[in-house]
């Protein structure tokens, strides 16, 4: 198959990726006072490793920096990366709505932060977390790049390693008992399992 394909879709990925969190919730929780932050410098060079492995593919469709790395593309890989982009952009949609104005890009708590726990929240604390991954999946496998195919991956599993403890003990200390037993009935990313 033609790289094409694949450069077709990841252009549309990418923009539903910006339009998706700035959309009417990104706009108003960016209007709201933070009043606790946990943004260190840990967060902000985790935040700049996920926007290198989001960065990466659009350099592969306009430079030829990373052809050295390139490798055939195969229709089975590509249509699967398309349902799990497709499944991880309608997932990411789906927590922006329910989650609202509560939304950080970091760990930071709002003024009249709510604690979410209706919705898609109601299995999962983690929902976005999981779209990402999704998307990150779809990347690897529709990128023919063993460079700016996998780097979504590398960096975001990266960053929720380090992060979901943290952001789980803010919202402890935050929400105290509502948290706990919102965490005792739910998962963290897979619903029923994990
Ligand atoms: N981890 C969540 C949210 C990611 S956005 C998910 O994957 O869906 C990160 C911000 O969301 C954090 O700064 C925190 O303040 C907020 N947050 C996380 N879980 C929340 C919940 N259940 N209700 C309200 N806000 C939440």
């Amino acid at each position: 198959m033609s790289p094409w394909f694949a450069k077709a879709i990841i252009l549309v990925a990418t923009i539903a990726m910006v339009v998706i969190p700035h959309g009417v919730h990104g706009r108003r929780s960016g209007e709201i006072k933070v009043v606790k932050s946990l943004k260190g410098p840990r967060e902000v060079a985790l935040l700049a490793l996920v926007s290198l492995g989001f960065l990466l593919p659009i350099i592969w469709v306009v430079t030829p920096l990373l052809d050295f790395a390139n490798y055939p593309l195969r229709p089975v890989p590509f249509i699967a990366g398309i349902l799990c982009y497709a499944v991880g952009l309608w997932l990411l949609h789906r927590s922006h709505a329910d989650l609202g104005a509560n939304w950080s890009i970091t760990l930071e708590v709002r003024e009249r932060h709510e604690l979410v726990t209706r919705g898609i929240y109601r299995s999962v604390r983690h929902p976005m977390y999981l779209a990402l991954l999704l998307y990150s999946a779809g990347q690897a496998l529709v990128v023919p790049n063993w460079v700016a195919g996998p780097s979504y991956g590398v960096a975001f599993v990266t960053l929720i390693l380090f992060r979901i403890a943290r952001e789980e003990r803010m919202m402890l200390e935050e929400f105290g008992r509502d948290y706990e037993e919102y965490r005792a009935r739910s998962k963290r990313l897979v619903p029923g399992v994990w």
